[in-house]
């Protein structure tokens, strides 16, 4: 019998280390778990609808279990009752659960509403079952943070409906964006520009919106190439003139306070300058992500973990991916770390002393599981409805896509 290994969410993390797992190991029993019923995370609920190319890396993973040989058991949230019996059941159990919580300012007035979190806005936007409902942002956004997740909403709220040719995002995201009033929107950063955490591409790829017109103030100088190609891209972006948006880019503003009487309707900030506030209908944060309140309690698991940086927990319990680094890297960026875990794992497994144990047989006849083959159902549902202009269209609920994913006969049409 071949050893077992669990892995806890079927994100970038997950996928890439139960590859590196099966090219080394082949026999090994690899199951990835996830508690949506669709795999992948972030690539198909965080990474933008209008960037399919990178979305591409999905069919890399899927080798993974349609030739591979590892198993999914989607719509199952592992808590800490079952991690303890997924432990007594695995040989080894790998927790590859990211980090979902939007992090949070830490300034007053956070909470008024008009006050809207990246983390939020992108699961309401792209489908996620359990999101939030889509808010208003009014005329003036105030986008703090100057990550890619933030260029990349800033982008789509700029988009014209035909630059959204060919994305997956959905019809209520759609609507939405059309009905949105936004003239102005003032991107601020803590860092000076050079220090900002975006990529030059993704700046550039703003200087071919159609219906913008963009500023950017006090970019500043810098020696260090990284920076200086920042800098670059922004002033690249003063060709874009005569759309009806408004785009502003601040940098060296820190957030003091989020005012208004009911509704945010202006943010205080201290600069170089003094004090000084921006009039806004809506402050919209992207200034990362954190565990929140889960049932892994992930943040104590990894303070206390015996290696945290090898991502060994304890014995037979290891992190991967977000879960163990914190919010920061890209979908690559997770690979090597996948890959120096593997090793990791192989070399712990190949010196346990006792025979293997079950694996699987834990988890099958769960009720409301969904198989591999039941997200191909979904998949072929979602890629069969595509409109025209889009090459997917989601389904947004967790009861539609179970009824499809457990479907036995063609629907009666
Ligand atoms: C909005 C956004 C946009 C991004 N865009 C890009 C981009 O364009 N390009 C790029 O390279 N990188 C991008 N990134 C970064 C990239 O998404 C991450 O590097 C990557 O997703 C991290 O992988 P992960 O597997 O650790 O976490 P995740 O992708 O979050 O996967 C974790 C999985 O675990 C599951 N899970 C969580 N808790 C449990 C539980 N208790 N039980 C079972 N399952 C659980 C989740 O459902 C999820 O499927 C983006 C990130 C965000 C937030």
């Amino acid at each position: 019998m071949s050893r077992a290994v669990a892995i806890v969410g079927a994100g970038p993390s997950g996928c890439y280390l139960a590859q590196a797992l099966l090219k080394a190991e082949p026999d090994l029993a690899v199951d990835l778990i996830d508690r949506l019923p669709v795999p992948y995370g972030l690539v198909r609920y965080g990474v933008a609808p209008d960037h399919q190319g990178t979305k591409a890396v999905i069919r890399q993973f899927a080798r993974l279990f349609e030739r591979q040989g590892a198993q999914f058991f989607g719509n199952l949230a592992v808590d800490g009752p079952l991690l303890d019996e997924l432990r007594a059941n695995y040989d080894a159990v790998v927790l590859a659960a990211g980090l979902s919580a939007d992090r949070a300012l830490g300034i007053p007035g956070e909470d008024l509403p008009g006050v809207v979190r990246a983390g939020a806005l992108t699961r309401a936007l792209y489908d996620h079952p359990d999101a939030d409902a889509l808010p208003d942002l009014g005329r003036r956004v105030v986008l703090m943070g100057n990550g890619n997740v933030a260029i990349d909403l800033l982008r789509l709220l700029a988009k014209s409906p035909d630059e959204l040719a060919g994305s997956d995002l959905g019809l209520a995201a759609t609507d939405w964006l059309a009905t949105q009033e936004i003239e102005d929107i003032t991107i601020v950063g803590r860092s000076p520009a050079a220090a900002a955490k975006f990529d030059a591409v993704m700046v550039k790829e703003l200087g071919k919106l159609s219906g913008v017109t963009i500023e950017v103030v006090d970019a500043g100088e810098t020696t260090d190439p990284e920076g200086a190609k920042k800098i670059e891209a922004l002033a690249g972006l003063s060709a874009t003139q005569g759309g009806s948006t408004h785009i502003t880019f601040r940098f060296g503003l820190t957030p003091i306070a989020a005012e208004g009487d009911g509704r945010v309707e202006a943010v205080r900030f201290s600069g170089p300058s003094g004090e000084e506030t921006i009039v806004a209908d809506s402050l919209l944060t992207a200034i990362g992500f954190e565990a929140g309140v889960e049932p892994l309690n992930r943040d104590r698991l990894i303070t206390s973990a015996a290696e945290a940086g090898a991502g060994l927990i304890a014995p037979g319990l290891y992190a991967t991916g977000w879960f163990r680094r914190g919010p920061r890297g890209t979908i690559p960026e997770n690979r090597a770390d996948a890959q120096a875990l593997a090793t990791r794992i192989l070399a712990d497994l190949a010196v346990l002393p006792d025979a293997p144990k079950p694996g699987r047989a834990v988890l099958t006849g769960r009720a409301g599981i969904v198989t591999y083959e039941g997200w191909q159902k979904i998949d072929a549902a979602e890629t069969a409805a595509a409109s025209a202009d889009r090459c997917r269209r989601k389904i947004a609920t967790r009861a539609e896509m179970l009824a499809l994913a457990t479907a036995t006969k063609e629907p009666v049409e």
